[in-house]
């Protein structure tokens, strides 16, 4: 325990951290892939998409370029395009919404939970049209989305489910990683995500070969073989340097993420009970923390976060406009009251610094600051 009045700097995230535990690994990795010149696809890139088919629990994955092409390529893998319609979530980054639009369809928003800050599973059917064709839900901030109501309405419906698990590695429903439980599941390899590259990546992955071979194919010019074509398609490949880093990476994953739910615990034991909302766990997942986000009611979430500040703790906001308020989406017309709860949350929210390097020291730290302010 710090001595009173002393000002700990605690950062938002700190990768350098954890390059500097894993470095050797890393660095042998790097000069691996540069003496083999195997820079894009290649067996460093057949190696991650084995481990991380298996880490999900399904059969196959396809690396490709980012988080956002996985969800598109997804899409399109689906059949989705122009005329269809996709429902998703309010409160995500905006990758979501983009890759709907990118893959031509319309994007349909529902509220959120105020609970779990995910999906409204109970909001969902009345946005169903003759167009639907796919729910994208997300796993925000690592807190699986409540996928057992979402799979009965998709079988209903004859809906495709996406998964955008861009923020969710390791995830658990009911005992089982959230991949299994849709169609398609994407992930982001972003540098801050639970699961970091060096540079943009991403993965998409899926129990059925002929969809994986289809978004290989798509995400590889359309190409069977070399200058072979069978359709146009994109280029979004991962490439071999970002595979072996993420190789060296997915080993330690579980630990990770076992600290960061640690983090979780001691955040959730210090601020309990002192008025700022702490983030809520459906029954029976295991949600991997991604994001540390609480609530501050009434106005004070300015206050907090500079208070926050003045005792050197870095905070976000994820995300301070939820998706239907974006100016890009201002030609879809909406209201505040169309998603009050969206609305509603994103006035509030506030990220607390949260990855597996923090200390116990500093979150607990981090902890009593917030419960110092007493905002009642
Ligand atoms: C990061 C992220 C994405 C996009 O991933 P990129 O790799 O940055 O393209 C999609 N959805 C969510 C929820 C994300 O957090």
């Amino acid at each position: 325990m710090q001595a009173p009045g002393t000002t700990l700097a605690i950062p938002f995230v700190d990768l350098k951290a954890q390059y500097e535990s894993i470095k050797p690994e890393i660095d042998a990795a790097i000069a691996a892939v540069i003496s083999d010149t195997a820079f894009v696809s290649g067996p460093f890139v057949k190696a991650f998409e084995d481990a991380f088919a298996q880490y999900c629990e399904v059969g196959h994955c396809v690396g490709v370029a980012n988080g956002t092409d996985a969800l598109f390529i997804a899409l399109r893998t689906l059949g989705v395009g122009p005329g269809d319609e996709v429902i998703t979530v309010a409160n995500s980054f905006v990758a979501t919404s983009e890759a709907i639009r990118m893959a031509g369809a319309q994007v349909v928003f529902v509220d959120i939970n105020p609970l779990t800050l995910n999906i409204d599973v109970e909001r969902i059917e009345e946005k169903i049209t003759p167009r639907t064709r796919a729910i994208i839900p997300v796993h925000l901030y690592g807190q699986p989305a409540d996928m057992a109501p979402i799979c009965a309405l998709a079988q209903k419906h004859g809906l495709r489910v996406v998964g955008d698990a861009a923020q969710a590695h390791g995830a658990l429903y009911r005992g089982q990683p959230i991949a299994r439980l849709a169609d398609i599941t994407c992930y982001s390899f972003y540098p801050g995500k639970n699961l970091g590259a060096y540079g943009d990546a991403g993965a998409l992955v899926t129990d059925n070969a002929e969809w994986a071979s289809a978004a290989r194919m798509f995400a590889n010019h359309g190409r069977t073989k070399k200058y072979y074509h069978d359709l146009e398609g994109v280029n979004s490949r991962l490439d071999g340097l970002q595979a072996a880093i993420l190789s060296v990476k997915l080993r330690h994953l579980e630990q990770w993420t076992e600290q960061r739910r640690r983090n979780a615990c001691l955040y959730r034991n210090g601020i309990e009970g002192c008025g700022v909302g702490i983030p809520g766990e459906l029954d029976d997942v295991r949600a991997v923390y991604h994001l540390y986000v609480v609530r501050v009611p009434n106005a004070s979430r300015e206050a907090l976060q500079e208070l926050l500040k003045a005792n050197g703790v870095s905070t976000g906001i994820h995300y301070p406009i939820a998706l239907p308020y974006l100016n890009a989406y201002r030609h879809l017309g909406h209201a505040e009251m169309d998603f009050p709860e969206a609305f509603r949350a994103s006035g509030e929210i506030l990220s607390l610094p949260m990855f597996a390097e923090l200390t116990e020291e500093q979150v607990r730290y981090v902890a009593e600051t917030v419960a110092s302010a007493a905002v009642v």
